[in-house]
């Protein structure tokens, strides 16, 4: 069975990946599953999604946990624990990053025994702060490394997900799925497809016992309004925004209210922004009267906080 693992941010298009791919495997005779799973609501948030194919019925259920193909579609999900890309991969594992880094650079970093390639990315890309879509690409570069998808196939599969857009957006992503799929033609097949996991090798969770508490003591008491302390939203972010002081007019009542986060406090009448629970959804930047805040791609801007 092989089993394929598609890591990206909200609206990179991981989803379509898994389900071009998906198709293309099906139309070629397999019986596949696939799925996405999303944590938090919005782009820009970490998601995945995943894709079993197989020449038998799968009986396996969730989410993988031992990926033979780990596709990785922003590297700058890769040290973000919560994003769980690394999760169950080993030296069996193919591990696709989507950069300007080399494989040689992410194996140094990574000291994995896993084997990497990089899918390089595009020039007109480098600015990830468009969350560029990316999905055709993805599904194209892991047919190929799977090896049983052929051309047709993929077209098929694409040609079948993409079937609610106009004929221009789907020839305009098949040839950035088949562009991918042949940059690594010297890597088709390179996947192996992993053991087949029987029942009798579950290993529950390590289940942590909940002693019974009157609910005065087990039940969580909310103390303060606003976002989670623990919760450091601004991982999401792609784009940050910066509040220009020399424009503000101090409508603080405006930004810091609009801000679905609590992320924009004031003090002597100046808002400043929590870039740890601050998740980049821009709406400070729709609201403000003046212009005064900048959206700016996060790679820029990092421990910045005036515009350029
Ligand atoms: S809405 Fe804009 S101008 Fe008003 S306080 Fe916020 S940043 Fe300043
Ligand atoms: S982008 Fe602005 S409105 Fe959105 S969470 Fe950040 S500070 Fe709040």
């Amino acid at each position: 069975m092989y089993r394929i693992r598609f890591h990206g941010r909200g609206g990179q298009g991981m989803k379509t990946a898994s389900r071009i791919l998906g198709s293309a495997l099906f139309a070629e005779g397999f019986e596949v599953q696939d799925a996405p799973r999303y944590g938090a609501e919005r782009r820009g948030a970490p998601i995945f999604a995943y894709v079993r194919a197989d020449r038998t019925p799968i009986n396996e259920r969730g989410i993988i946990r031992r990926p033979d193909l780990v596709v990785v579609a922003d590297d700058t999900l890769i040290p973000i624990p919560a994003a769980g890309v690394l999760a169950g991969i080993d030296a069996q594992t193919l591990l696709l990053i989507r950069s300007q880094e080399t494989a040689d650079t992410w194996r140094t970093r990574l000291n994995t025994a896993a084997q990497i390639l990089v899918l390089p990315m595009d020039g007109d890309l480098m600015d990830r702060a468009g969350l560029p879509y990316v999905g055709a690409a993805c599904a194209g570069a892991a047919a190929r490394l799977l090896g049983v998808v052929s051309q047709a196939a993929l077209a098929q599969g694409l040609n079948e997900e993409l079937a609610m857009h106009d004929e221009s957006v789907r020839q305009r992503n098949l040839q950035t799925s088949l562009a991918a799929y042949q940059m690594l033609e010297d890597e088709a097949g390179r996947v192996r497809e992993g053991p087949e996991v029987d029942a009798a090798d579950y290993v529950s969770p390590d289940w942590v016992n909940l002693p019974f508490d009157h609910a005065r003591v087990a039940a969580p008491v909310i103390h303060a309004a606003l976002t989670s302390q623990s919760v450091k939203t601004g991982l999401w972010r792609t784009l940050r925004p910066v509040i220009d002081h020399a424009r503000c007019n101090r409508c603080w009542w405006i930004c810091s209210s609009l801000c679905p986060d609590g992320a924009i406090s004031i003090a002597d009448g100046q808002p400043s922004i929590d870039y740890d629970h601050c998740k980049g959804c821009m709406v400070c930047v729709a609201v403000c009267p003046p212009h005064a805040i900048e959206a700016q791609a996060e790679r820029a801007t990092a421990g910045r906080e005036t515009p350029r």
